[in-house]
C-alpha cells in the first residue's frame, strides 16, 4: 500500500519558531515520557500529539504494523506560514523541507516528502518548489487558498503552471477554515463542516475560472479528504451551470467534465461515499490517504477501500498502490 496524505511536524524548539513568527509558528513540546507531546502556538496548546508525528523510526514501525510500502508524508497546515512576512516564510519553509528530507532520509524506501512552499510569495513559492524537488521532494502540498485568493487568482495559476511545467505533483490541503468565529467554536465544527467546503472551494476555484482550461494538461494536482463536498455536490452545481448564465460565463464546459482533470485521496470513512467518488472521480483518480498519525485518520488504513465489493481486486490496487505509483512518479 502506498499512502499519500500523512502529516509530520519535526522538532522545533520554541526559539526557533519565534525567530520567524513568536505568535503563530508552532513549536513542538514533547512530554517527559518521549511517547506523547503537544503541538504548541507561542504558549498556547493546540494540539496534542504523538510520537509518530516527529520520530520516523518510529513510524515505520506503524508502517509495518499496518502494511503500507511507502508513506508520503507532508507538512502540518499550521506549519504553511502563509500570513507572515514573505521572507522569513520563505526562510522556514526552506528550514522545514531540510527537516522533511532528514525525516525521511534514513528509510528512502517507506518514507518520502511533499514541500512546502511560502506561497504568499509566487517568485519565492516557485524558486522554493523547485529547489525542494532537487532534493528529493516527490511533489508539493499547498493550503486551498492564501488570504482571500482561491487556486484561481493570478498568482496561484502561475504557481500551478510552475509545477505542472517542472513535473511536480501539488496536493491541496484544506486549511484556515471559514466561518472560524463564534459559530464553529464547538465539536471540531471546522473540521467538520469548514474543511469539507474548503476543498470544495478550491476544486471549483479552478473549474468555474476555465483556469482549467488554461492550466497545462500535465498538471497533477489532488485533494485531500475525497475532495470534501466536491462529488456529492457535483449535481447540483452542474445543474446550476445549465439553469445560470452567472454560473457559465467563465466556464465553457460541464463542471462535471472536469473532474477528469482532477485526483482525490480515500479519506471520506463510508463505502456509500467511496462508492460515489469514485463514480465520479473514476478508479484512476482515487489515492488511499490516511491523514495519519492524526486521529481523524483512517485508524486501519487501506480497510476501507479492501471492504468495497464494488471495487474488483485490480480497482482495488488501484486505489491502495498503483494511482499513487503514477501520480508521483514512484
Ligand atoms: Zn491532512
Amino acid at each position: 500500500m502506498i499512502d499519500i496524505h500523512a502529516h509530520f511536524l519535526p522538532e522545533i524548539s520554541q526559539a526557533e519558531a519565534a525567530t520567524v513568527n513568536r505568535e503563530r509558528a508552532p513549536w513542538l513540546r514533547i512530554d517527559a515520557d518521549g511517547e506523547h507531546g503537544q503541538i504548541m502556538v507561542d504558549e498556547r496548546e493546540f494540539r496534542p500529539v504523538y510520537r509518530s508525528l516527529w520520530d520516523a523510526d518510529f513510524r515505520v514501525r506503524e508502517l509495518d504494523a499496518a502494511g503500507i510500502t511507502t508513506q508520503i508524508v507532508c507538512a502540518t497546515p499550521i506549519m504553511f506560514g502563509y500570513g507572515w512576512e514573505a521572507a522569513r516564510a520563505a526562510d522556514w519553509a526552506s528550514r522545514m523541507n531540510e527537516k522533511a528530507a532528514a525525516y525521511c532520509a534514513a528509510h528512502p524506501k517507506r518514507l518520502r516528502w511533499l514541500s512546502q512552499v511560502p506561497l504568499q510569495d509566487t517568485a519565492l513559492a516557485c524558486h522554493e518548489v523547485s529547489a525542494a524537488k532537487r532534493c528529493g521532494a516527490v511533489g508539493v502540498q499547498i493550503g486551498n487558498h492564501v488570504g482571500d485568493r482561491d487556486l484561481d487568482h493570478p498568482e496561484l495559476i502561475h504557481f500551478l503552471s510552475h509545477c505542472a511545467n517542472d513535473d511536480i505533483p501539488v496536493f491541496v490541503h484544506p486549511w484556515d477554515m471559514m466561518g472560524g468565529g463564534q459559530r464553529m467554536r464547538q465539536w471540531m465544527l471546522p473540521w467538520l463542516v469548514a474543511m469539507p467546503a474548503e476543498t470544495q472551494l478550491g476544486m471549483l476555484s479552478l473549474i468555474l475560472s476555465g483556469a482549467l482550461e488554461r492550466l497545462p494538461a500535465s498538471l497533477k494536482i489532488c485533494f485531500a479528504h475525497g475532495g470534501g463536498s466536491f462529488a456529492y455536490t457535483l449535481g447540483r452545481v452542474d445543474n446550476a451551470w445549465r439553469h445560470r448564465d452567472i454560473v457559465r460565463k467563465d466556464c465553457p464546459n460541464l463542471p462535471s467534465s472536469y473532474a477528469r482533470r482532477l485526483h482525490v485521496d480515500s479519506a471520506v470513512f463510508d463505502a456509500g461515499a467511496l462508492k460515489l467518488l469514485t463514480d465520479v472521480m473514476g478508479v484512476d483518480r482515487v489515492m488511499l490517504g490516511t491523514d495519519a498519525p492524526f486521529p481523524l485518520g483512517e485508524q486501519q488504513p487501506g480497510a476501507l477501500i479492501q471492504s468495497c465489493d464494488f471495487l474488483v481486486p485490480t480497482d482495488q490496487q488501484r486505489l491502495l498502490a498503483g494511482n499513487a505509483r503514477s501520480f508521483f512518479g514512484l
